[in-house]
């Protein structure tokens, strides 16, 4: 399974990989060499101001002679990237989890994914289909429960989501569950209206649970690159995300959006979603993931 994995992650990082060992492996750096390390970074979606951060930090060590040669840069820039990715961790929830994200992201893909990790931990989990916005939406989460033999709570269309949310936690506390994913409706129209219907979900939860931590997972589309930032900011300012997930990473061999993510958002990548098959996701490795990029 691993190998399989690895592939298809392959595909991720490959635009970058292949650009830039041809800098790594020069004897002698100058600025030209850094304005092409610039150029990659921007074309590989890791954003202007990210990048500009980075390369402003490798412009600075390289007039201080700390980098000469291909194998200083590379040391420099692994050591930056892993502290983008590492310098806000989740905050830990180890039971409840709520994803949020617009229309289309791959929450719900994503819910029917993790339901199936946490199933082949031994964990016992409940699905909760909190977007009754569409029947279709409701259909396609009963469709994973069915696949991963995971049990789910539904409502019926236009029903309030919190009430669905209310009879999941019902269930949850008296079904000797260790694990309950509520899957949530991404309409953005209104900042307020989502906002409101957010917090309206994690009160209840709150009041089922005081003293468990939600997880909030926010999914991001990566192939929609920078504009996927903007959507994150939305959704960040509108309630408390612990964690992204970012999905159909196995769509864009770009890969720096991860970095554009973190810096601007201060908030960590949880797991990666690369596909539409059930065990396509991982939780995100900060240290795999540069060292696979860098090459
Ligand atoms: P939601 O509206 O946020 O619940 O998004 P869905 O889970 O319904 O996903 C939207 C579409 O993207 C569906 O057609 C999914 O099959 C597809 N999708 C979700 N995640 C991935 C992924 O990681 N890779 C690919 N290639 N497709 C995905
Ligand atoms: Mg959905």
């Amino acid at each position: 399974m691993f190998s399989f994995i690895k592939n298809t992650l392959k595909k991720i990082y490959n635009q970058v990989t292949s650009r830039i060992s041809g800098i790594f492996s020069l004897k002698k750096i100058d600025e030209q060499t850094l304005k092409e390390l610039e150029e990659i970074l921007l074309s590989a979606d890791t954003g202007v101001k990210t990048t500009r951060t980075i390369i402003q930090n490798l412009k600075n060590k390289f007039k201080r002679g700390e980098i000469q040669e291909g194998q200083d840069l590379k040391k420099a820039l692994e050591k930056q990237l892993y502290e983008i990715l590492t310098t806000k961790q989740p905050k830990i929830g180890k039971h409840i989890f709520v994803m949020v994200g617009i229309n289309g992201s791959g929450k719900t893909t994503f819910t029917g994914k993790l339901a199936h990790a946490f199933k082949n931990e031994g964990k016992k989990v409940l699905m909760v289909a909190a977007d009754t916005f569409r029947a279709a939406a409701t259909e396609q989460l009963e469709k994973w429960a069915e696949s991963t033999g995971v049990e789910i709570i539904t409502g019926v269309e236009n029903q309030d989501p919190a009430s669905v949310v209310f009879k999941g936690c019902e269930t949850y506390k008296n079904g000797n569950f260790d694990i309950i994913i509520i899957d949530t409706a991404g309409r953005l129209q209104t900042k307020i209206n989502l906002m409101r219907e957010l917090e309206k979900i994690k009160k209840i939860i709150n009041r089922h649970f005081p003293d468990e931590t939600i997880n909030t997972l926010l999914t991001i589309d990566s192939m929609l690159g920078q504009n996927s930032l903007e959507q994150a900011k939305i959704f960040n300012e509108s309630t408390n995300v612990s964690g992204i997930v970012m999905t159909k990473m196995d769509g864009t061999g770009k890969g720096g959006i991860v970095f554009a993510i973190t810096q601007e958002l201060s908030i960590p990548i949880s797991y990666i979603s690369f596909g539409e098959k059930v065990d396509q996701m991982k939780p995100f490795d900060a240290k795999e993931y540069v060292d696979e990029l860098l090459g």
